[in-house]
């Protein structure tokens, strides 16, 4: 067997974090009869609901590290802040997919968009930011308004700032950390698309179409799909996508988030995720292969799936409290996707929706 065999059936696959994407690739998993062993810190995660094989630890316990790993047969991630000790562990002793690389890519804003540019895919204008005086400069250079950004550990909005004039630089950058920062030109996007793309260790590179992405309180709210661009430009995107991941030796399934400029001829990268995306959720109700199923076959070397759409769709984030009227949601044509957290609070992710065949107003 060389290394990248497809494994057979009964195979285990370790996922690193046990959140809500942990979950929906443990059932895509054993739908393919694999089986799923989950590693994170927080016993109450909602992906140990759904597998039996389990280790409570923190990512920088190398004892259960070391039996984890020798415990499953290949280990992916559902989060892209992995440490990248605790990946170069795993990975020296058991394949590691997506590998380190793309961690340390995307776990840093710098290396995220000096990665993207050398591959000829285009981002806003940046600049880095060490200092007070290095913020001036970028202002001076790139104008206002622009977002200040801290370069690892942001999510869902959190570690950033908009800069509209040069007098609140000083606040803006006491008030983030840790540094280095990045300034980004403020981009006056017409509208946010992402691709889920798939990569797999033949170098088969698949990509579903964009999905067209609604934001409130920096937390997604809905994907709607088709979205609302020309062919030209979900060929940009899909040609985007395929540079990322070729350019990574890129095996699983990554978000890609993009904004639209005004005249929707153009796009530029916002991020990228090396994993599963909440932008992707749609793919499961309307996918002959969802990116559940995509990630899981790339990871143990089966041929990427089919990612024809067979409907449109609008995903819906269930966010906090919105998870109690679950009941009243599930109109015809609605399929519910909980994902088992004990408890709602205000901005965490309880479940979502989709609404196949929903009237999405495009062509
Ligand atoms: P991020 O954490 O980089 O994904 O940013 C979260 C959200 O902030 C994005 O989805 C955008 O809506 C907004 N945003 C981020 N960067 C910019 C930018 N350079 N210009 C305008 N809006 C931005």
């Amino acid at each position: 067997m060389t290394a990248t065999d497809p494994l057979p059936p009964g195979s285990t696959i370790g996922i690193l974090g046990g959140g809500q994407l942990g979950r929906m690739l443990a059932l895509a998993a054993a739908r393919l009869g694999m089986k799923t062993h989950v590693y994170c810190p927080d016993a109450l995660s909602p992906a140990f609901e759904v597998t039996p094989h389990k280790t409570v630890a923190a990512y920088d316990d190398e004892a259960a590290l070391a039996s984890f790993a020798d415990a499953v047969d290949v280990v992916t991630y559902e989060f892209e802040n992995v440490p990248a000790r605790t990946a170069e562990f795993i990975a020296a002793r058991v394949p590691l997919r997506p590998g380190a690389r793309a961690l340390a890519v995307s776990q840093d804003r710098l290396e995220e968009k000096g990665f993207l540019s050398d591959s000829g895919v285009p981002v806003a204008p940046y600049r880095p930011v060490y200092s007070l005086d290095d913020l001036e400069a970028a202002l001076a250079e790139l104008g206002t308004p622009a977002v200040l950004k801290t370069t690892r550990l942001g999510y869902d909005g959190k570690g950033q700032r908009i800069i509209r004039t040069i007098n609140e630089a000083a606040a803006a950058f006491e008030a983030l950390e840790p540094r280095p920062l990045v300034l980004e030109a403020f981009i006056g996007f017409d509208k946010e698309i992402s691709v889920i793309a798939a990569g797999s260790a033949k170098g088969e590179v698949v990509s579903f179409e964009p999905s067209e992405n609604v934001h409130r309180d920096h937390i997604l709210k809905t994907s709607t799909v088709p979205a609302s661009i020309s062919p030209a430009l979900a060929a940009k995107a899909a040609d985007a996508a395929r540079r990322i991941v070729g350019a990574l030796d890129y095996v699983g399934v990554m978000g890609i988030e993009f904004f639209v400029l005004a005249g929707g001829e153009d796009l530029l990268v916002n991020e990228i995720a090396p994993r599963v995306h909440n932008s992707g959720h749609w793919t499961e109700a309307v996918c002959v292969t969802d990116q559940f199923e995509q990630h899981i076959r790339a990871v143990v070397y089966w041929p990427l799936g089919d990612v024809t759409r067979t409907a449109d769709v609008v995903m819906e984030n269930l966010i906090g409290y919105e998870v109690d009227s679950i009941v009243d949601l599930l109109g015809s044509g609605v399929r519910p996707h909980l994902y088992g957290k004990t408890e709602a609070r205000p901005g965490r992710k309880m479940g979502h929706v989709n609404r196949v065949g929903a009237q999405t107003g495009r062509k």
